[in-house]
């Protein structure tokens, strides 16, 4: 869609021009939104299939833009990642989603065993700081690393770990000191060695939510399922099934053994005092 005028330069049409001074509006106020306040989480339920009991929350970043509304992480997050405010944004979400169970905690100490899944791009991954920034966090709201679980997607992983001496490697052995579990987030689609995968100082496989809840339905979807749960029990490693939306998909799901679940079915990533109130009917 460039077009050249007759001196040789690029004519830019309305429309990317437009396209352009969205983007470079979207980056300055993102910066502007880490600093005032318009970024929130959503938490969204994890939940045993063997004791239906929420045994933890994945945060999720919401941005309430003054003049878009209310933005998706999928508008935002890759912009953030393209221009290195990821790093800010992601230091703010994990304190925040830190500070917020810290706080359920205290109100009730029946919430002790709950833990918060907080996603981290891979760029965080290869910030040498990451390490002290958690520390720092960790250590400032009263929390220990056994009680945050940090989700990094599949691609990430296999694009940047097949080497052993890169600094992401290195990062994840010193999380696991730590007793920070680490999750495959997306798991399935972006194709891990699985001969790999056995040396991945990794804790928990989240399936992705396109084998749950596949756009076609077929038998193919359930039998790829049950090869995870295999996988993941021959590894040892626990299970999350993500974007669970069906009573048929739960029951799928519990007959393979799969340990948990996360989806619309058990509750929609909620602000946080709908979470408290969500988990509250528990307690009984
Ligand atoms: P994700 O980590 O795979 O998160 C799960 C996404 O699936 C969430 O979308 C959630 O709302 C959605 N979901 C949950 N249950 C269901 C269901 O039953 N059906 C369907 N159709 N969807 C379901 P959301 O909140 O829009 O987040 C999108 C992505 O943005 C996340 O995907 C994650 O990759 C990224 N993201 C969100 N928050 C953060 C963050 O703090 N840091 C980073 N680096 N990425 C984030
Ligand atoms: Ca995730
Ligand atoms: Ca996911
Ligand atoms: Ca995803």
């Amino acid at each position: 869609a460039q077009l050249k005028n007759r001196g040789g330069s690029v004519i830019y049409n309305d429309s990317m021009r437009k396209q352009v001074r969205e983007r470079l509006e979207l980056e300055t106020d993102l910066q502007d939104a880490i600093y005032n306040k318009q970024l929130y989480l959503n938490y969204q339920p994890i939940v045993s299939l063997e004791t239906n009991q929420i045994t933890g929350f994945e945060a999720l970043v919401r941005w309430k833009h003054p003049k878009r509304g209310l933005l998706s992480p999928t508008e935002f997050i890759p912009l953030a990642e393209e221009t290195g405010l990821i790093i800010p944004l992601g230091q703010w979400a994990m304190m925040e989603a830190c500070s917020q169970l810290r706080s359920w905690q205290q109100k009730f100490p029946q919430l002790s065993a709950i833990s918060i899944n907080v996603n981290l791009s891979g760029i965080q991954l290869g910030n040498p700081d990451l390490i002290n920034q958690i520390d720092d966090l960790l250590d400032s709201v009263g929390l220990t690393g056994e009680s945050l679980k940090l989700e990094i997607t599949e691609s990430f992983l296999m694009e940047n770990l097949m080497d052993n001496s890169s600094i992401a490697n290195k990062m994840l052995e010193q999380l696991k000191e730590r007793k920070i579990k680490l999750c495959i987030d997306d798991f399935g689609t972006g194709y891990s060695s699985l001969s790999y995968l056995h040396h991945l100082p990794i804790d928990i496989l989240k399936i992705d939510r396109s084998f749950i809840n596949p756009k076609t339905n077929g038998r193919k979807n359930s039998d790829i399922v049950k090869s995870i749960v295999n996988l993941a029990q021959d590894l040892g490693l626990a299970l999350v099934a993500e974007g669970v939306e069906t009573p048929s998909q739960l029951a799928m799901l519990k007959e393979l053994k799969c340990d948990y679940g996360q989806g619309y079915l058990f509750a929609r990533p909620l602000e946080a005092s709908q979470a408290m109130e969500f988990m509250s009917h528990q307690f009984n």
